[in-house]
């Protein structure tokens, strides 16, 4: 049962699963893509020589029933056989992860959407995926800085919502640390994830946003942390139309 449903889910990918193991409460899934395919080299157009296979360890979003899911990419290596090219050597690449990660792109978008649902810190995220603080951090910015992106692609919000409950603990060496995350109110889709809780953390992030996204902010919710209260109202927040209505999050007043 846990090998079917794998196979579906990479198959997807172009990957065919050759193993799956429970290996002390933990999934580990083996795939690598199917041989037989002639593949060429970017630089010179030669058909490329197979210089075997490489392990590469990445974390998953958890398997269902929220095991922890590790998958062992056998990927292909490849060399040009012409010594005058450039290319030299590269490894195939897959929708799976991106080079040089350490999480699939499925574990990423697993913890924006725990996130945005506020069901976890970035530390809980990290200690999930078996990842470092920094990784889940940087994993996490980029991702909603690519959905953020100008602005048109992820449409226009006219309820933006921020929450700045998400947080690091402090630790013997880190102070704590707070992160905001900008959420659409209407769909709950997170826009925007800044390190920060305060006026001008959120200044800074609306700055960064296309003009014309901003503009059609109507509403802002918040918490009711002084800090973002006088970011909406104060002149540093003008980029925010002179109209948002602040609207302050029933659940917090609690
Ligand atoms: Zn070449």
């Amino acid at each position: 049962m846990v090998q079917d449903s794998s196979a579906v889910e990479f198959g997807v990918l172009g990957l065919e699963v050759t193993g799956v193991e429970e290996v002390l409460g933990e999934v580990v899934v083996w795939v690598q893509s199917p041989g037989g395919q002639a593949v060429f080299c970017d630089g010179c157009g030669c058909r490329a020589r197979s210089k075997g296979r490489r392990e590469v360890v990445l974390r998953d979003a958890p398997f269902s029933g929220g095991r922890p899911q590790r998958v062992v990419w056998n990927k292909r290596v490849w060399v040009c056989p012409d010594a005058r090219c450039c290319v030299g050597s590269w490894t195939e690449r897959s929708g799976l992860a991106g080079p040089r990660r350490v999480l699939t792109g499925r574990a990423v978008s697993w913890a924006v959407d725990r996130l945005a649902a506020v069901e976890g810190s970035v530390a809980s995220l990290a200690r999930q995926l078996g990842v470092a603080w920094h990784t889940m951090w940087a994993q996490l910015a980029s991702a909603a800085e690519r959905a953020a992106a100008g602005g048109g692609r992820v449409g226009p919000v006219v309820k933006l919502g921020f929450d700045e409950t998400v947080m690091a603990s402090a630790s013997r060496r880190r102070r704590r640390r707070f992160i905001t995350a900008g959420v659409d109110a209407d769909t709950g889709r997170v826009v925007g994830v800044f390190e920060g809780r305060d006026a001008a953390d959120l200044c800074k992030w609306v700055s960064q946003q296309a003009r014309e996204w901003v503009r059609a902010v109507e509403v802002v919710c918040i918490d009711p942390h002084e800090g973002y209260r006088s970011a909406i109202r104060s002149r540093r927040g003008d980029r925010l139309r002179a109209g948002t209505q602040i609207a302050v999050d029933p659940f917090r007043i609690v």
